[in-house]
């Protein structure tokens, strides 16, 4: 059985209607598009599995019950703890209030809570249903922010995010739909992220308050913007983050062949970084960048729903693979980034770009925006620029930018090549304060 194109077709239509408004974070939009996801999972009657407090849940029902009993008698009032609190009951919305520097500058004064979406595929094996893959996308998307947006000229007319990421959300969908029909070994969760776009804020809830033991989650398969296919090409991150990964890719690819590249590291532009970074391996889907990225031209009818059914089954032989398999994956670390603090902790320079990062191959370091008011912003950078030089040294990526960057100090004037609509531009800063 093959994934089908229309059902994927509809799912990116309806998530990226206007009507969802582009599924900003905290807006009843985004909150539209999560019932729409319960339904669904509903539907294929697969599991909720999170819980109010996982915390206590882990530790059994019956302890954390009595824990509270003797909190609230110690206490005298019960402090904190509604009486009609059932922290073990099982949901597929994973609720949480984010809190982050980035809201700050999102223009988002009242920020409501917000909401993962979480559903359990059951495993049949008997010994290896208590290990998990988790299969996920993030759901969020711009909404009517200009923060983040590559078009800031366009107010706030609605970013509906097809590619971005309504495709690997209804990826995500259709993947439950032919897991659900003939399950694996292992157990499948399915997991849809929330503000992702804030900077991955759901998938960070997620791996700090996971439903089943990190340990247990023997890889994560993340799908960010998998609706463009061109050219048969498909990006896949994470290749080597464990030693099974490559052959398991290459056997999975079976005719009409995509063209992956493969990129060997699990760090990166997206949520399977939030699972990397507890150990988990990562495999992350995704058909390269084009023009109308985070741009109120992402819309649905610019969709390749016949590609994006083509990742999907690609992916759903990978997930069968990894599922079934009798040994779990064998994690391989990565060297982590080198640490970019160089100067004196007290006088670390600041600039306050934002870097974009969805972006691959921009051939420098692409940012998404710069804080207002900051030295970056005096200097005359924009949202779209990509830094090619700082300081007379070559930027190719944030790691480059950042040793750049932290091999100056505070109060320093430096000169930085952007390139900007096609034209190498110079633009003078002299560097902040970092707080
Ligand atoms: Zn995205």
């Amino acid at each position: 059985m093959a994934a089908d194109s229309l059902a994927l077709k509809q799912d990116v239509a309806y998530l990226a209607s206007d009507e969802l408004e582009g599924r900003g974070t905290g807006t009843s939009g985004n909150y539209a598009a999560a019932r729409y996801l319960q339904q669904r999972y509903r539907a294929l009657e697969l599991e909720p599995i999170a819980t109010v407090d996982a915390v206590s849940c882990a530790i059994g029902k019956d302890s954390a019950d009595a824990l509270r009993r003797n909190i609230e008698s110690r206490s005298g009032s019960g402090t904190g703890v509604t009486p009609h609190a059932r922290p073990c009951e099982k949901h597929f919305f994973q609720k949480f209030t984010p809190s982050s520097q980035v809201l700050a500058h999102s223009s988002l004064v009242r920020f409501l809570g917000t909401q993962n979406v979480v559903a359990l595929l059951p495993g049949t094996d008997r010994e290896l249903r208590d290990q998990y893959i988790v299969i996920g996308a993030h759901f969020d998307h711009l909404g009517r922010l200009t923060f983040g947006a590559l078009d800031p000229g366009a107010g706030d007319a609605i970013r509906n995010g097809a590619d971005d990421n309504a495709s690997g959300t209804a990826a995500v969908l259709e993947l439950a739909r032919l897991l659900s029909r003939r399950p694996l070994k292992r157990s499948v969760i399915f997991a849809n992220f929330t503000g992702e776009e804030l900077g991955l804020l759901g998938s960070q809830f997620f791996v700090e308050h996971s439903p089943v033991p990190l340990e247990k989650i023997v890889a994560m398969l993340n799908f960010d913007m998998v609706g463009r296919l061109r050219d048969d090409k498909l990006i896949v991150y994470g290749t080597e983050t464990a030693k099974e990964l490559s052959d398991i890719l290459e056997s999975s690819n079976t005719t009409p062949v995509l063209k992956v590249r493969a990129v060997p590291g699990g760090s990166g532009p997206s949520d399977h970084s939030s699972f990397y970074n507890k150990n988990i391996p990562v495999l992350h889907f995704f058909t390269d960048l084009h023009d109308d990225y985070h741009r109120a031209t992402d819309d649905a009818q610019l969709i390749n729903a016949a590609g994006m059914a083509r990742v999907v089954d690609f992916a759903e032989r990978v997930s069968r693979r990894i599922g079934d398999r009798p040994s779990p994956l064998s994690i391989v670390r990565h060297a982590a980034p080198p640490p970019i603090a160089r100067a004196s902790s007290g006088s670390r320079p600041y600039l306050g770009t934002v870097p974009d990062m969805a972006t691959v191959d921009a051939g420098g370091l692409r940012i998404s925006g710069v804080t207002p008011g900051s030295p970056g912003d005096k200097a005359g950078m924009r949202a779209g620029d990509v830094i090619v030089q700082l300081d007379g040294k070559t930027v190719t990526d944030l790691e480059t930018y950042a040793q750049a960057l932290y091999a100056r100090k505070a109060g320093d004037a430096i000169a930085i090549v952007v390139v900007r609509a096609g034209e190498r531009v110079t633009v003078n800063a002299i560097l902040g304060k970092r707080e």
